[in-house]
């Protein structure tokens, strides 16, 4: 016959689930569930705890099948964070890097483009043309370094558009939207008695003032101009005033 025995005062204690133990078991899982060692790592602590504890309790605790389900979810989890945290990171340095290239790359043809801007203002103020007027890859290559006109640093197609219109690039992110947001010298116009440039919008003289910058001197190819905190500079055809 199968009945219930009341317990009787005197008997030794029940023993205890160590709570540790549990933890355990609960942290574990988690690491594993949530790919975190900030669970996984406690879990196997609390695990190896509870597993000592109950070693030396002497029978009053117990909960060693929870602690060692606690240490290998655990260490599971360390395992998962190790080899799936590399994989999460690695595509964002990556994307990093292309976005650091494309920036750059972007920036320096922007520059280029600004030379080229700055070349056709310089062939039409040579040349006698006016706005409308298109000129060639081949017209402005004698105004660059070399004779070698520029090309996209990402492969993009120029078009060098009629004077008066900004040169773009194929690629759209590369041509400025709304023209750039500091003046540059366009155009130097060099006689010897009589110099001036085109320095954003503004047609300069030696001795005017733009945004704060004194024009020096305008050379055959270059200006120089005296910035609003006393440093001189030479500015060559497509340098910003800054
Ligand atoms: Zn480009």
């Amino acid at each position: 016959m199968n009945e219930t025995v009341p317990p009787i005062s005197g008997y030794p204690p029940q023993p205890k689930t160590s709570g540790l133990a549990i933890w355990s078991l609960v942290l574990g899982v988690l690491g594993i569930i949530c790919c975190s060692i900030l669970c996984a790592v406690p879990g196997v602590i609390c695990g190896h705890k509870a597993l000592s504890k109950i070693k030396h309790s002497g029978g009053a605790l117990t909960g060693e099948g929870l602690a060692i389900a606690g240490l290998v979810t655990g260490y599971i989890g360390i395992l998962l964070a190790v080899i799936l945290i590399p994989i999460a990171v690695i595509p964002n340095f990556v994307k990093a890097f292309d976005r650091a290239r494309d920036k750059a790359m972007r920036i320096e043809c922007i520059n280029k483009l600004r030379d080229i801007e700055a070349a056709k203002n310089q062939w039409a103020s040579e040349k006698g043309k006016k706005n409308g007027d298109v000129p060639t890859a081949q017209d402005l290559r004698p105004y660059f370094k070399n004779g070698v006109f520029p090309t996209c640093p990402a492969a993009g197609t120029y078009t060098i558009g009629a004077i008066g219109n900004a040169p773009t690039c194929s690629i759209p992110s590369h041509s400025q939207a709304g023209g750039p947001a500091s003046p540059y010298v366009k155009m130097i116009l060099y006689k010897p008695k009589d110099a001036c440039a085109l320095i954003g919008n503004k047609t300069v003289m030696a001795g005017d003032n733009v945004q704060g910058f004194t024009i020096v001197a305008i050379g055959t190819n270059s200006v120089t101009v005296k910035s609003p905190t006393g440093v001189k500079k030479e500015l060559r055809l497509g340098d910003v005033l800054k």
